[in-house]
């Protein structure tokens, strides 16, 4: 007999012999529009069994590889401060223990959590970021944390010239003006990306896909869904290109699986999610 604890399929090896830990941060309280967010990680362990843990893609399987599901960080409600604070720390544990972390969102504003802990260890990093927006705001409404701004947080971090965005065909005029100084912005789609990350051969990079970067035909179960994203072949073309890639820290967030009744937008998270991992140099 065996106790029923769920994992993503495939991810159940023991902490010690895991070389990537998944996390997830079910946390959406800055959700602009339409909240829900914080049921994607739950919603992904559940679907990720109508998927297979073989990739035909890059003949690999992650049964092959240790992956060690911890779960989902557990968050005071109504306290963003604490939850970044508290997923910071998680993944400073991570990263200690010589773990790479791998984020299930929650909205976008986690990976600020994140990267704050993977920067530290990592001072030369850089940032993948694929989405629909381009998250740059200076703030929200007057709130400096928000997904709306969770680049623009990231910026302060890692200055200039490091954060790579793909896909971005949403913000404010200021944000467009913003990353023209400051950031490397492909709009619209995802054209350049296996050059950049050819380019980036031998740098520290993390890995941040917000799931509205998919055309929301496809993919409607997000909380800002925007048309004219790019199709998933496209999204999984780009993430084969990662494999040359020193991954120290990946995130897929965003996924608010009530907006699609029919699971398919579930379905394309966990799929994404198995293959970003196969992509992990060492796993
Ligand atoms: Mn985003
Ligand atoms: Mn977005």
């Amino acid at each position: 007999m065996n106790k029923n604890v769920q994992t993503f399929i495939g991810c159940d090896a023991e902490y010690a012999e895991a070389d990537i830990v998944l996390c997830g941060i079910p946390f959406d309280g800055t959700t602009s529009y339409r909240p829900g967010a914080r049921f994607g990680p739950s919603a992904m362990r559940a679907e990720s069994y109508g998927i297979e843990t073989y990739s035909p893609y890059v003949d690999r399987d992650l049964q092959d590889v240790p992956v060690f599901d911890a779960g989902d960080l557990e968050l005071p409600f109504g306290d963003t401060k604490k939850a970044l604070t508290m997923t910071e720390e998680r993944v400073a544990a991570f990263l200690a223990d010589g773990k790479t972390p791998f984020l299930l969102g929650g909205e976008h504003l986690i990976t600020l959590g994140a990267v704050r802990a993977v920067a530290r260890k990592h001072p030369a990093l850089h940032i993948l970021h694929l989405d629909a927006h381009a998250d740059l705001r200076a703030d929200y409404l007057g709130e400096p944390l928000s997904h709306a701004s969770v680049m623009r947080r990231i910026w302060d971090i890692v200055g200039d010239g490091r954060i790579h965005q793909f896909g971005i065909r949403s913000g404010e005029r200021a944000e467009f003006a913003f990353a023209a100084k400051h950031t490397h912005m492909r709009r619209y789609d995802l054209t350049g990306f296996a050059d950049t990350v050819a380019a980036l051969k031998n740098e520290p990079v993390y890995v941040t896909v917000d799931l509205d970067v998919l055309d929301p035909a496809g993919f409607c179960g997000t909380g800002t869904p925007e048309a004219g994203g790019v199709p998933f072949t496209a999204l999984l073309a780009a993430v084969h290109s990662l494999s040359t890639c020193n991954l120290v820290g990946c995130d897929v967030v965003e996924l608010s699986p009530h907006y699609d009744m029919s699971g398919a937008s579930t379905a394309a998270a966990c799929k994404l999610t198995r293959e970003i991992i196969l992509q992990i140099k060492g796993a």
